[in-house]
Order: C-alpha cells, then structure tokens, then sequence
C-alpha cells in the first residue's frame, strides 16, 4: 500500500466489536484487573495506556517507516521529551533558525536541566562538523525546513556526520509532513512532529508525536519520560488526530501547489522585498529541498514587504499593515489547517528572532489559489496609504 492509501484509511482498521469502519472513543482511566492479579488486557491506566491512541500512532509509525511511535499532549510536549532523556553534562546542538518557543525552552530550562546547548546554522554541513564533539554531543536537533525562514537541512549529510561522532539525530519535521519528507530513510533516529499542524490539518487539536526508527533504550527511556511526566493527550483529541490525518495527503499536496504558485507570483512583485520558499529555485537550499522532499515544496512561506516609496513608513510597518488588510488569510499564529493563516513573526518571537521585521509569514491552506493570491495583492496595496 503507499502511504496515501494508508492515511486515508488510517490502515484500514476495523472496531472489531461492531464493524464499524470509524474508530470508538476509549474514555476509561482504569482496566479491571484479573481475579488472579494479572493484568492479561495489557493495560493498567490510562496515562499512557489509552487505546484511542494506538491506531493513530500505528498509522504515524507506518507513514514515517519507523519501529513505534508515541502521541503526546502537545508538539512541545513531544520535542522536550527527547531532550529530558539526555543526562546533565550532555552536549547537544540545535539549529539558530528553529521554533522559535523550543528555542526559547532550550535556552532557559534546558541548560538549567544542565545540557549545554549550542546553536549553529544547521544549515551547513561544515558548521555542524565544527560544533560536534565525538563522545560527548549526545543530539543533534534539526528542523527542515525551519521557521519561519524555511531553512533547508541536508538530513542525509547531518546524519552521517552525527552518528559518526556518537550522537543521536532527532528531526522536527513538522513542515515537511510524512508527505514530502521520510527522516527515518534519510538516517534519523527519531522524527518529532507537532500534529496540532498539518497531522491534524484542522486546527482545533493540540497534539505532538514522536517515531523512532529502531527500539533503543533511548526510546524506552522517552516511553517512560511520557508514562512518568504525563503529558499525554486526551482520547477525544487522539480520536480526532486519526481522523485528520485520514486527509493528510490531498491536504499538503493541494496546499503544495497553491504555495508554489502564489511564491512565484509575487517573487517578483514590486511591492515585494522577497519571497522565501524552498520551492523557488533562487532559494538558498532549493537543490537539497529538491532532494529530500518528494511531491512538493511544503505549505509554508514567507513574505518580506517593501517600504512604500517615499519612507513615510518602514518595512515591518508595512508588514504589519498587509496583514491588517487581508480578509481571506485570517490573521493568527500557528499553520498546517485548512484556512491559510498569516503572521507578522517577528512581534511573536521577540528578542532573539532570526525573522526580519517586514516578515510576513504565510501558512497556505487548501482555498483558491486565485482567492489567496487576490486578497494578498490587496492587501499589499491598502498597506501603502
Ligand atoms: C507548532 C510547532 C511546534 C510546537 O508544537 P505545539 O503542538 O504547538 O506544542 C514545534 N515545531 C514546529 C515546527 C511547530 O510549527
């Protein structure tokens, strides 16, 4: 089967109790327990025993080839997960162009943990040569592409490198989706993604998971990280995952094309400072995106807006003005639903944001093409007074 048919199917599981071809919801905490004190159901409680869960993350374990994967309470709660099984005194790496609030949690409650973490620009292979250090760099994290300026990582090259040197390779690969990009194939330990994005696809859930490649006792230790700290997600949310990413594949792929199109209609647009887009092929990374995403380019982009002429107003003023303007991209944070979001990033990310201040960052949904490119092309000339 290709994982199209797959995900549409979610496998193709049946609740064998009534036939039914939509899953139930298991909403029980406790699991009677047999007269002879065993537990033979293999479930105790429902922490992280509950079975709405397990149908979603069989799927996830078959779209990104991997040994097992783990839902968890949200895509932070997933990603911090992995970095709590490293002990203190572990090095670890991460990209300077990241998710911006990982960043901000490696940065402030990570070190405190007593990991000593180093950014680098993930983006060249040279620099992650540089920062390794063999036995003691534990992980390496990479996000391709990254936010929000879609920085693209060769996963094949970085892979190598780190486990060359010892360490452990775990992607967000939350923007390329199981889609366009298989981690695992390409080396990785472990993929993280935050489903509330494009897994789901409707944005009404939070959600994380986490597959691995191999069962490892890393992976055991990241099990009992989530049974122990309990950031586990609702069955009702777990329910509603499994059905979203029943549409996953004609979601991204038609999110793929819109994105495409509307970064070459205003690549060259007068009122446009730049477009960042993995798909163009003047982008830093555009040949590596080539070769390591299949089918598409991604739903994300970002815009930089150019200051009016005549300097009454700066660029990120102006920025902010585009997306006051515009009607059919709803204005908010977060991406990967079907309605097209828009952001001004760097007001988000605060101080230590690699977004340029007339970044406009652009999640593309599943609409007219002809629509979003209509709306967008108004707003940007509202937003010159
Ligand atoms: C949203 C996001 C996260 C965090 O996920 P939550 O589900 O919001 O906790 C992590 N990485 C990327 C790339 C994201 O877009």
């Amino acid at each position: 089967m290709k994982p199209a048919s797959i995900a549409a199917q979610a496998l193709g599981w049946l609740d064998e109790e009534t036939r039914g071809i939509a899953p139930p919801i298991h909403t029980a905490t406790t699991y009677i327990r047999d007269p002879d004190n065993q537990y033979r159901s293999g479930r105790i409680y429902s922490r992280d025993q509950n079975p709405t869960y397990d149908q979603a993350e069989a799927v996830l374990t078959a779209l990104e080839g991997g040994h097992g994967s783990l839902l968890f309470a949200s895509g932070m709660a997933a990603a911090t997960a992995v970095f709590q099984a490293f002990a203190p005194g572990d090095h670890v790496i991460a990209p300077k162009v990241m998710y911006w609030s990982l960043r901000n949690w490696l940065m402030n409650f990570a070190t405190h943990w007593g990991l000593v973490v180093e950014f680098i620009d993930m983006s060249s292979p040279d620099a992650l040569r540089s920062a390794i250090q063999p036995g003691k760099t534990k992980l390496v994290w990479i996000e391709t592409p990254a936010n929000p300026l879609w920085t693209i990582t060769d996963l094949a090259v970085s892979c190598e490198i780190a486990h060359a040197a010892g360490a452990v390779v775990a992607v967000d690969s939350t923007i390329g989706t199981p889609v366009l990009t298989q981690p695992l194939a390409l080396g990785a330990d472990i993929v993280m993604h935050s489903a509330t994005k494009y897994l789901n696809g409707h944005s009404d859930v939070i959600a994380g998971s986490l597959t691995a490649r191999v069962d490892s006792p890393l992976w055991v230790r990241i099990r009992s990280i989530r049974a122990q700290l309990g950031g586990v997600m609702g069955p009702f949310e777990a329910w509603l995952l499994t059905r979203g990413m029943r549409t996953l594949f004609p979601r991204v792929r038609a999110a793929c094309v819109s994105a495409q199109a509307i970064a070459e209609h205003f690549s060259h647009h007068a009122l446009v400072e730049e477009v960042l887009y993995p798909g163009l092929p003047g982008f830093v990374g555009h040949d590596i995106a080539k070769k390591q995403m299949q089918g598409g380019f991604g739903g994300m982009m970002s815009i930089r807006v150019r200051a009016p002429k005549g300097g009454a107003i700066s660029g990120e003023a102006a920025a902010i003005a585009v997306a006051a303007n515009t009607q059919l991209w709803k204005r908010a944070t977060s991406l990967g639903g079907v309605e097209s979001l828009i952001e001004h990033r760097a007001s988000i990310e605060g101080v230590g944001t690699p977004a340029p201040g007339d970044l406009l960052r652009m999640s593309v949904g599943v609409e007219d093409t002809g629509d979003l490119i209509d709306d967008l092309e108004a707003a940007l000339l509202r937003a010159q007074g």
